[in-house]
């Protein structure tokens, strides 16, 4: 009878193996793992709602972050694998470890210093504000004339989220998004959205009756983040970067998709 035991224990306990083995295969790669060549999984974390940074074009996710990340996976030897999340989740995805590095339109700040390290920056960014044709908001600074009261939409966690809740406070509603931002926006519940410029040409082109007003909100740098002090990856990405940069190879993507 013990002998029973101990062999369905024994089955049991390879079952869950078998089990796990599958799992993880799935969630990471689909390629054949036996081989000692077959290339590491490189995972990125993302908001794939950033266009023209990181987008869907039907079930792939494409855009300037996409491809420069695949490109600096390549120069590793390694293999891309890109996780959409909530844009505010992935600094906490890069610090659990479940993605390796982040790339997401993300704007270095001191804040965030504080939680992860950063790459070398490969792009600038500017938070602009978009208005209804005919809003009353015509400049930046109509936002904080006396007795203003205007409503402000933003994408939760972003830097745009931020600096406008700091700014003007209550007067502030958080999106998961940008597309739902505009939603808003076109719904009457915001008299204005402030999200990253490039974004917004894409949802001011998408949307009809919607501009951008012509005096910014803030410029920024973007650049990838990797848990802190996970130095091996940095200085691989980094160089992987500079090299990209030198070779002209991110100015060839950026092009593709900023005109
Ligand atoms: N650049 C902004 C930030 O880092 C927005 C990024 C994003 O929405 N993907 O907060």
């Amino acid at each position: 009878m013990k002998k029973i035991i101990a062999l369905l224990l024994m089955l049991a306990m390879l079952v869950c193996c078998f089990a796990s083995c599958g799992s993880d295969a799935e969630t990471t790669s689909s390629e054949d793992t036996s081989s000692v060549a077959t290339k590491t999984v490189l995972k990125m974390g993302t908001n794939a709602y950033f266009q023209p940074y990181e987008y869907y074009e039907g079930e792939k996710i494409i855009g300037i972050d996409a491809e420069i990340a695949a490109a600096i996976a390549e120069k590793l030897g390694m293999e891309l694998e890109i996780v959409d999340m909530q844009f505010d989740s992935i600094i906490t995805a890069v610090n659990e470890g479940s993605v390796d590095f982040g790339m997401a339109g993300m704007t270095v700040n001191e804040e965030r210093l504080k939680e992860v390290d950063f790459s070398t920056s490969y792009a600038n960014g500017v938070q602009v504000i978009i208005v209804k044709e005919g809003s009353s908001i015509k400049t930046v600074d109509d936002l904080y004339a006396d007795g203003a009261s205007q409503k402000v939409g933003v994408q939760l966690g972003t830097t745009g989220d931020t600096y406008a809740t700091g700014d003007f406070g209550d007067r502030v509603t958080q999106y998961s998004n940008g597309n739902e931002a505009v939603l808003a926006l076109n719904g009457g519940e915001v008299d204005c959205v402030i999200i990253d410029n490039e974004p917004a040409k894409a949802l001011v082109n998408a949307n009809k009756g919607l501009k951008i007003l012509e005096t910014s909100y803030a410029d920024e740098d973007y650049a990838i983040c990797v848990k802190k002090g996970n130095n091996d990856l940095l200085d691989k990405i980094n160089k992987a970067i500079d090299e990209l940069v030198a070779d002209g190879t991110i100015d060839t993507i950026v092009a593709k998709y900023i005109k």
